[in-house]
């Protein structure tokens, strides 16, 4: 792709580049509490109803009160969402994607104020909000070109004396519906991929993080969007997105969240709506239960490395992260222990403090699932490290390592989202690769091994949508490793990925005789 590189994370080792968060922390800081109103047709408007967000490192402070949409105010959103889109969808591929650009631009220049809210809002550590920054701007950036190569459509044969086209078009509304988890990445790829291909947008994001996605739509009104193509609609799942998921007007719908509200949305969609006059798209990415194989032949201490930072980075809180390991028996021991080691040494506190590696999970809900499942660990695995959790201050979870784990053990199959990792030993390499198959997700997987026959088995058996050699099973980087996953992880739509503004268009064929 033409001048495409992806953002460059910040090296905080840089003083200059630590005081410029610190000074970003202070600016965020100076604004916590503020009240953020909807966005529908571009007009502001406050509920009395709202979501409020807290910082998860320090339970009562309130990043922000958000206006909550109610159904009345969904409607009203899906009839600016129409209107516009009769506009949009004739605005020319080069300006929409202009916006895009514009819009990086804009985040570039307030990148860290932009990391400093995730630190606020998420509990992200500042090179976990700083990847995730980078993220948002690369989609923006990958996007916007992907559209420019798109724009005249692909080409077909012509017979003599016709003339064919093969043209795409845009679809029409789409629910975007958005996780917390990289609330600025993911939030802002799935709504401007929508958006540069001509759609019009509904963005539900997720009620934990609706400020980051309010001072992204603001980018998106800086940069030139028109009104109406980009509406804020916060609200309950449960009422505003089975109500917008159900309705008729609705073109698409693009989730990425759990599996159990994925598959909810992929059967409420698949009924039709009085009015309804087409079968509504899904885009659903959803949970994951990912695993690292090490190799007896293989450098363990990449493994033990590996294993702990896509176990621990941003507690675990990633759908692409390590949350079993598979270890063949030879060097088993070495590397349950090094890992215990390595687990041990993490630093875990509040995420403005740059010296902290790991800080909070995101709220008293996931704190509650997450010391369940410790629970259930205890009595299914050897207890290695962690294993306690306090929520006086804010909803820290140590980093928790469960070892001689049976592949059946519900944390050995089930998807923990929290910084508890499950470990399994193997008889063979080709044992370790049946056991990381048997879970029903599909996302992300790595294999640690020099044995080159092994890559080459797990290359064609291993069944995930990423999978990583040599390295940990997080990190996907837009344009380089596109994102997605099997089986019950999602439809594997590949976010970042050459296909993935496809799914947002169809395709229209002309043929002229004459
Ligand atoms: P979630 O499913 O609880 O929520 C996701 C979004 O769906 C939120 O905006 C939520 O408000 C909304 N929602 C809830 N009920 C709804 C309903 N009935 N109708 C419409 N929308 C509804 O997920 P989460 O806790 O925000 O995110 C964590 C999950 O997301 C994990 O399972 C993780 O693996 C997954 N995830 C997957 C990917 C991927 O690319 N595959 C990426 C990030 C996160």
């Amino acid at each position: 792709m033409i001048n495409y590189k992806h953002e460059p994370f910040t090296d905080f080792s840089v003083e200059e580049n630590k005081q410029a968060y610190l000074e970003a922390l202070k600016k965020v800081e100076s604004q916590l509490g503020a009240d953020y109103p909807l966005i529908i047709g571009g007009e502001r408007i406050t509920t009395e109803e709202k979501i409020v967000s807290y910082n998860p490192a320090k339970k009562t402070e309130v990043i922000g009160s958000v206006s909550k949409a109610s159904k009345d105010l969904a409607e009203k959103a899906m009839q600016e969402a129409d209107k516009a889109f009769k506009s949009w969808k004739k605005v020319k591929p080069e300006i929409r994607a202009d916006v895009l650009f514009k819009a990086a631009t804009i985040i570039r220049r307030r990148k860290h104020e932009f990391s400093a809210w995730l630190t606020k809002e998420a509990g992200k550590p500042w090179n976990e909000a700083d990847a995730d920054t980078a993220e948002a701007i690369d989609f923006l950036e990958y996007y916007g070109r992907q559209m420019l190569e798109m724009k005249d459509g692909r080409k077909v044969e012509s017979r003599p004396n016709e003339y064919n086209r093969y043209d795409y078009i845009p679809l029409g509304i789409g629910i975007v519906i958005s996780p917390w988890n990289f609330p600025f990445a993911i939030m802002a790829g799935t709504t401007v991929a929508a958006v540069v291909t001509g759609n019009t947008v509904l963005l539900k994001p997720a009620s934990t993080t609706p400020v980051v996605a309010y001072k992204f739509i603001e980018v998106l009104e800086e940069a030139g969007l028109p009104k109406g193509v980009v509406n804020f609609v916060p609200g309950s799942g449960a009422e505003v997105g089975d109500y917008l998921v159900d309705h008729p007007k609705t073109r698409f719908i693009s989730f990425t969240g759990s599996r159990d509200v994925g598959l909810r949305i992929n059967e409420r969609a698949s009924k039709l709506s009085p009015g309804q006059i087409w079968i509504k798209r899904v885009i659903a990415e959803m949970g994951g239960k990912d695993t690292i194989v090490v190799d007896k032949d293989a450098d363990l201490e990449l493994a033990a490395q590996s294993i702990v930072k896509s176990a621990f980075g941003f507690s675990g809180q990633k759908c692409s992260a390590c949350s079993r390991v598979v270890i063949v028996k030879d060097v088993y021991d070495q590397v349950v222990n090094r890992v215990e080691e390595l687990t041990k040494s993490l630093t875990i506190g509040d995420p403005s403090d740059n010296n902290n590696f790991m800080a909070t999970v995101i709220d008293s809900a996931a704190f509650k699932k997450i010391s369940e499942y410790i629970e259930i660990g205890k009595t299914e695995g050897r207890l290695v490290a962690g294993g306690t959790a306090d929520d006086s201050v804010g909803y820290f979870v140590h980093p928790t390592v469960f070892a001689d784990v049976d592949p059946e053990a519900r944390i050995m199959k089930e998807e923990i989202f929290g910084p508890v990792v499950a470990i399994t030993k193997a008889d063979s390499f080709e044992d370790a690769i049946d056991i990381a198959n048997n879970t029903e997700y599909g996302l992300t997987g790595a294999v640690i091994t020099n044995d080159r026959m092994n890559l080459e088995y797990a290359r064609e058996e291993f069944h995930v949508g990423n999978l990583y050699f040599n390295r940990g099973c997080t990190g996907a980087i837009v344009g380089y490793q596109p994102f997605g996953g099997f089986n019950m992880s999602g439809t594997d739509s590949k976010a970042g990925g050459p296909d993935y503004l496809t799914l947002h268009m169809q395709a229209k064929t002309t043929s002229e005789a004459f």
